[in-house]
């Protein structure tokens, strides 16, 4: 079987550009068990769905302040909704109760959550030929704790995180005290997490409007006078079923003293029967235009997900027991050899750090993107007669910044490095890297086979745990990958492998951030890229106004994560035809729009959850 698995390269390849993989994790999705619903909420109980629906043809005028009784219009009878029945409301002005009782249901459902909170953020300067470019970038990873603090723990104890206001913003800062800081992202999980309701604000109907497959009503939502300061203003989208908001768009007004708020559109998916849960938040401050003098601009990605992790919970019981069980039934049974043992224990090293760093929420679960890495991996095994004594496994980090890491037969890549590489040839030299030192035997973390190595709170996963070679073994990897890949499928392909680096070249300086790795080794060190450099002179030169030359993707565009489950899936978006140099976006954040869709429709991936999960905690 391994032997004809090189054939596979196209069909991996097709894969990753067309995204057709899809198909079988939804299918997977599909034949999962329904999860039940949350208890924590106390929505009333069912009417006619028909007359809900019918309600939702609103007839109020748009300009109108406070919306009037809308006469129930006929509707489709609407398709059957997971979600928790609600009374139908026959006026705009029962859709907006229905809308702030939904809310505030989703902060009770969510107050024992500590969902792991991602932001990245590009600084920006104009660039005459590119448009807006990053300048600098900055990186942010913590738990947040969804109750009443909405307090946050950071992952990342570095000077970053600490002085990040004061090395900003320049003379900005002393202006106003800018919530550049996480919480301040954290913070547009909700419009007003303590006092939405009509008492601080007026609800003015827009129109409907379909998110995706969601029909929605879309509302105007402004603070009354007097309603104190830093409340939403801006728009929402609810759902026409449950009266869930499902999108908010605006900012935060007017400022507190001496401070700042974003402009934020923040995204939630229905993940879990009834609830749409925050998932993604995208920022953009300033005006970059060309000529624009405004010293502070920039845009940021924040993602949310790891709603589900617990911490010790029973489930990680009984996969122990499962494991610890398994019998032994080779006839002449006996005590390892002395190399057995060497491997039983790197194996177990291997487990710890792959299971811990799954329940640190900074691992997905072993899935669909792991059957394609895994192609490609022995694709590159096949052709250069590489035959481990246990098979070469993959698995994605959920984080942004560029990395690799192997621990034991387990190579690690992350979503965001997924997210950039132009191709296959190019995922293939990176995993080639990871492979060669599996080859060559730099075996790392043989020290986490001991069990209290593990036990750390969460954010304190990177003081833990961490696998970086020294430069020999780097030098080493990187000539046995360029011997592997000559070897491989991807041997006449390595020219996309050196445009990539040379992309990567040229942002290196201004993506210091992004190339902070945080477990591997870096792919560049001070602004220079070091990984696989003997390719970096291979391949045409970087022209940007070459249309038809894709040297690097800008992330979020490959790899969609499951906020609740942290299942990875690859993104199945057909390509769009690039019409100047400004589209190509190398490593560069954008806007989000994810296709919403409703729980259990085509769901997005398979949420498994119930309520009776621990508080995650860390
Ligand atoms: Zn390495």
């Amino acid at each position: 079987m391994r032997t004809s698995n090189w054939i596979l390269t196209g069909v991996v390849l097709g894969t990753l550009f067309i995204g057709s993989a899809g198909a079988a994790a939804q299918q997977a999705a599909d034949s999962q068990p329904l999860p039940q619903p949350p208890v924590a909420d106390a929505t009333p109980t069912a009417q006619s769905s028909q007359s809900a629906a019918a309600a939702a043809q609103p007839t109020a005028p748009a300009t109108q302040p406070t919306a009037q009784a809308a006469q129930p219009a006929p509707a489709p009878q609407p398709t059957a909704d997971p979600a928790p029945a609600t009374p139908a409301p026959t006026t705009m002005d029962q859709v907006v109760s229905l809308v702030v009782e939904r809310e505030r249901g989703l902060i009770k459902v969510l107050s024992n959550r500590t969902p792991v909170v991602e932001t990245y953020l590009q600084n920006l300067t104009n660039d005459a030929q590119l448009g807006p470019v990053p300048s600098e970038d900055h990186y942010f990873l913590g738990r947040m704790d969804m109750g009443e603090t909405v307090d946050r723990k950071d992952y990342l104890k570095n000077e970053e995180s600490k002085s990040m206001q004061t090395r900003l913003l320049g003379g900005f800062q002393k202006l106003y005290k800018v919530q550049y800081q996480p919480t301040g992202f954290s913070w547009m999980v909700y419009a007003d997490r303590t006092d939405f309701d009509r008492e601080h604000y007026s609800f003015s109907y827009v129109r409907r409007e379909f998110l995706g497959e969601v029909r929605c009503l879309v509302f105007d939502v402004a603070p009354k006078k007097d309603a104190g300061r830093g409340r939403f203003k801006g728009r929402i989208w609810v759902e026409d079923q449950g009266f869930n908001i499902v999108r908010l768009n605006g900012t935060y007004y007017p400022p507190l003293r001496n401070s700042y708020f974003f402009h934020m559109d923040s995204w939630r998916l229905n993940l879990i029967p009834g609830y749409w849960v925050p998932a993604y938040i995208y920022s953009e401050e300033g005006d970059f235009a060309a000529g624009a003098k405004n010293k502070i601009a920039f845009k940021a990605q924040t993602r949310i997900w790891g709603y589900d992790l617990k911490k010790g919970g029973k489930d990680d019981e009984l996969t122990q027991i499962r494991v610890d069980s398994v019998k032994d039934d080779s006839p002449t049974a006996q005590d390892a050899s002395p190399l057995q043992a060497e491997r039983v224990w790197q194996q177990q090293a291997e487990d710890n750090v792959v299971e811990r760093l799954t329940s640190a929420g900074l691992l997905a679960p072993e899935g669909d993107v792991d059957h394609i890495l895994q192609t490609v991996v022995n694709n590159l095994e096949v052709t250069n007669n590489i035959d481990l004594p246990r098979p070469v496994r993959t698995r994605v980090l959920l984080t942004a910044p560029l990395e690799t890491f192997s621990v034991g037969n387990t190579i690690v890549i992350s979503r965001g490095l997924i997210d950039v590489l132009p191709d296959e040839a190019s995922l293939a030299a990176v995993l080639a890297h990871e492979l060669a030192h599996i080859v060559l035997g730099h075996n790392l973390g043989s020290q986490y086979a001991f069990n209290d190595r593990m036990l750390f709170s969460d954010d304190a996963t990177y003081q833990n745990l961490g696998f970086k070679h020294i430069p020999e073994e780097e030098q080493a990897a990187d000539k046995k990958a360029l011997d592997l890949l000559k070897n491989s499928p991807y041997a006449q392909k390595l020219d996309n492998v050196g445009l990539f680096l040379k992309a990567l070249q040229a942002r290196a300086g201004q993506l210091g951030a992004l190339l902070t790795t945080h477990l591997g080794n870096p792919l560049a060190e001070g602004g220079q890229v070091t990984r696989l450099s003997a390719l970096s002179t291979q391949g045409p030169a970087l022209d940007n106004n070459k249309l038809d030359q894709i040297a690097a993707l800008p992330l979020g565009g490959r790899v969609k994560i499951n906020p609740w489950d942290d299942k990875a899936e690859i993104v199945k978006t057909a390509p769009v035809a690039i019409t100047s140099a400004r589209d190509k976006m190398p490593f560069e954040v954008t806007p989000f729009f994810p296709r919403l869709t409703r729980y259990g429709t085509t769901a997005p991936a398979a949420p498994a959850t119930t309520a009776s999960n621990s508080n995650p905690g860390n």
